[in-house]
């Protein structure tokens, strides 16, 4: 097959193994700087130019794209739907998931367990906020942060009410949550592909920080899941109707909570927990299934 991947830096660990893995299984994987590829916008047909030359003849297409440029990126990726070729996670579930808060709200609908979360624009509402939570400790958070940047505890309600105004007046969103203590500062990284669980690793974060991100200097280790958290898992990448999904996981009192689906889930700190071939099951699920007909949105 020829494969393309929507990806700003080849030397990245996740891009080098999906290219070796698809090498390995004689196909042909072209990595395509995203910001790189032009698109002609005409009506019936659409195509790509990459330094100038037509893409043409892709089967599937492994959008790996940055949360800094989604909104170029899926537009690339839309493109390519356009033309027949198949996405390994599509644009619209990628934009679904890119924005925290329609993802929590698409996760209630389904009835799947979340931290206690509220969400206001208006500041004099803080109070009101605090209460839905249950007041502190809660955590406050970016809707807009990845890699743990822009999470903060907050242990009073007074240092909670702080935080709220400087962000607020920073202008930017922000969700607050019930902190769940018992999770005691690890989460759980559930991979999935194609709708089964392909790993699963335990993060702890470094010592004094609540938050597990490998970024943040959290560590990693293997972990058998419960069925419950493996039903999780799935049924959150299947609602958001990603293909291929890292859900992020905290075990609560009240049984497993979502914190976020990520659809570029990083390769290297799984692979190197759990010893498990990632890259290699992505390629053969993308063999499975890429058909042209397969494509459920093309970006409506
Ligand atoms: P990011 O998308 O920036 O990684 P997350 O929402 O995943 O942000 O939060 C980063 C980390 O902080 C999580 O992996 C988890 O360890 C911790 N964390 C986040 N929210 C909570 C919470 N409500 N209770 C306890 N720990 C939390």
């Amino acid at each position: 097959m020829k494969i393309a991947m929507l990806a700003r830096n080849p030397n990245l660990y996740s891009h080098q193994r999906l290219v070796e893995a698809a090498d390995q299984r004689g196909h042909e994987l072209h990595i395509l700087n995203t910001l790189r590829c032009t698109m002609n916008i005409t009506s019936h047909r659409p195509s790509i130019l990459y330094d100038g030359q037509p893409m043409t003849g892709f089967e599937a297409v492994i959008p790996r794209i940055g949360a800094s440029i989604t909104q170029y990126g899926l537009a690339v990726l839309r493109q390519f739907e356009m033309m027949g070729v198949w996405p390994l996670n599509e644009s619209v579930a990628i934009g679904r998931s890119r924005d925290k808060l329609r993802s929590m709200q698409i996760f209630a609908k389904y009835g799947l367990g979340l931290p206690v979360t509220a969400f206001a624009h208006d500041p004099k509402k803080t109070e009101e906020v605090l209460k839905i939570v249950g007041g502190a400790p809660v955590v406050i958070k970016l809707t807009e942060g990845t890699q743990g940047i822009g999470v903060v505890l907050a242990e009073t309600d007074k240092s909670a009410k702080s935080v709220i105004e400087a962000f607020r007046g920073a202008n930017v969103n922000i969700l607050v949550q019930e902190f769940i203590k018992e999770a005691g500062s690890s989460d759980l990284r559930i991979l999935v592909v194609g709708g089964k669980v392909a790993a699963s690793m335990m993060r702890t974060g470094a010592a004094g920080d609540f938050r597990s991100n490998l970024h943040r200097g959290g560590s990693a280790k293997p972990i058998k899941i419960t069925p419950e958290e493996r039903s999780t898992a799935v049924r959150a990448a299947k609602v958001m109707g990603l293909n291929v999904a890292g859900v992020d996981i905290l075990r609560s009192n009240h049984g497993p909570v979502i914190m976020e689906v990520n659809s570029s889930p990083g390769l290297e700190g799984i692979e190197h927990a759990t010893g498990k071939d990632i890259a290699g099951k992505i390629i053969q699920f993308i063999e499975a299934t890429a058909k042209p007909g397969r494509t459920k949105t093309k970006g409506r």
